[in-house]
């Protein structure tokens, strides 16, 4: 039998990537396996799928090979779901078959929060896959081509529930792409409604007043209808209920109230918080030293005392460090403490406007267009190179 520990990575999001690509930096020959178990063969580009779901990009700038992005002579890549961890066991069991470990890494990130709002797990799409977004994009045109046909109102109004950062940049390519459909299926597009219905008494509630205020501006003349401080109650076949009784006729309803950690983490056992697991400074599952979660299902807090909001900035961080970490453990040496490194934030308003804070600077329309495309052609290089953003990247 062998001695080699083995490390096993399950989910190749940002931080399963990153911990897998670091690894392989990281170790030396035999001095762990590493297996990396995904459920697609492809790692998919979270952060562009609000326009494959409305439509303004293709599927496959959104996804990439996983083999093209890891060495398979260092990472053994398994294509499978899986279905439950078992730390006690040191196991991990995928829908056939189940799999050993040494050191597991969590990155299966995280699931919508439907705060158990009626009808929204039925009734409601969610952007959170390739799958959910071809979903998305196939059930707009269907509605507009149905209306075509049956005349049905609700047809063309489109409901996003929550204006945090996914429902402000969905609804902004929704902007961008209803005109062209509307042309298409001939539809005059002022009848059509994009209703963006916000709980909070702000949209995009933390950020700076000011430039939420120039994003609610770009997208109320781009045509989005805001629904400000009004919480969506429940969700029908048909539409939302909202506020305090009021029904909106939608024959879509895309959620972007939020998201949890992934419930395979709650069903292992481990204790959480909205599903995610408040790790230590390591990165660590509390009293699992040989367990590591990290991205959109672990916790961790600020020096203020607040959580840091789950996003693919801190889950790629989180990946290379969770990787050297590892080779610290393997290594018998000491543990490096989790420092996040902010570097900005930046929300798309759809084609040529986006709004972002970079330090202390505040940035807004075309300058901050070209930012995002900079964040994302630089993702692109850090798990691919140059080949990969020649590939994968928008450049326009
Ligand atoms: P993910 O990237 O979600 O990866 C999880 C992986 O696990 C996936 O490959 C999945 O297929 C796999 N998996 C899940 N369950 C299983 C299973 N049972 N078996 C096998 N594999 C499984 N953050 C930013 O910092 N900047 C942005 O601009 C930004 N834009 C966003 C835009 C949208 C529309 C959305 C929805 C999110 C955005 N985020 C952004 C948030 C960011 O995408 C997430 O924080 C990030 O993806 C989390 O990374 P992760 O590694 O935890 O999980
Ligand atoms: P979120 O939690 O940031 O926002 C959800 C929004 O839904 C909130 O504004 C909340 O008040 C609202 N909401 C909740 N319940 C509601 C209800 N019943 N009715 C109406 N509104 C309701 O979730 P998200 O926007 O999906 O973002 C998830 C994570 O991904 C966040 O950490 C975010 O920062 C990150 N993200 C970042 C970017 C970016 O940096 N460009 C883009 C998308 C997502």
């Amino acid at each position: 039998m062998s001695s080699i520990p083995k490390i096993v990575i399950v989910g190749a999001g940002y931080g399963g990537i990153l911990t897998a690509q670091q690894l392989q930096k990281e170790l030396k020959h035999n001095e762990a396996t590493v297996t990396l178990i995904n459920r697609h063969d492809y790692h998919y580009i979270t952060t562009h799928l609000h326009m494959p779901a409305a439509g303004t990009d293709t599927i496959e700038h959104s996804r990439i090979p996983i083999a093209q992005l890891i060495d398979e002579f260092k990472v053994d890549l398994v294509k499978g779901t899986v279905k439950e961890i078992i730390p006690n066991e040191k196991k991990v069991v995928l829908e056939d078959g189940s799999l050993s470990y040494d050191y597991l890494v969590i990155g299966l990130g995280g699931e919508p929060e439907t705060f158990g709002i009626p009808g929204m797990d039925q009734f409601a799409l969610t952007i959170r896959s390739i799958n959910s977004v071809r979903l998305i994009r196939e059930h707009i045109e269907y509605q507009l081509a149905l209306y075509k046909n049956d005349g049905k109102p609700g047809r063309l109004n489109f409901v996003v529930g929550g204006a945090g950062f996914s429902g402000i940049e969905f609804v902004a390519e929704l902007a961008d792409r209803l005109p062209q459909l509307a042309k298409a299926y001939d539809i005059d597009f002022n009848r059509i409604q994009i209703i963006n219905v916000e709980a909070a008494p702000t949209a995009l509630p933390g950020f700076d007043p000011e430039l939420v205020e120039y994003a609610m501006d770009v997208l109320k003349r781009k045509g989005v209808n805001f629904r400000i401080g009004v919480p969506v109650k429940e969700c029908l076949q048909d539409g939302v209920i909202v506020g305090e009784g009021e029904k909106i006729e939608a024959c879509t309803v895309v959620w972007t109230g939020g998201i949890r950690g992934n419930g395979l983490i709650e069903k292992a056992g481990f204790e959480v918080m909205r599903g995610r697991v408040k790790i230590d400074d390591f990165l660590r599952a509390p009293g699992h030293d040989d367990i590591f979660i990290i991205g959109d299902s672990s916790l961790m807090f600020n020096p203020e005392g607040r959580p840091y909001p789950p996003t693919a900035q801190i889950a790629m961080q989180q990946g290379v460090l969770c990787a050297k970490n590892l080779a610290a453990t393997l290594r018998k040496k000491e543990l490096h403490k989790f420092v996040f490194s902010n570097k900005g934030t930046v929300a798309s308003l759809g084609k040529g406007e986006a709004v972002a804070v970079v330090g202390k600077r505040k940035i807004k329309g075309w300058v901050a267009a070209q930012l995002k495309k900079i964040v994302d052609l630089r993702y692109l290089f850090i798990i691919g190179g140059i080949p990969l953003v020649l590939k994968k990247g928008r450049f326009f």
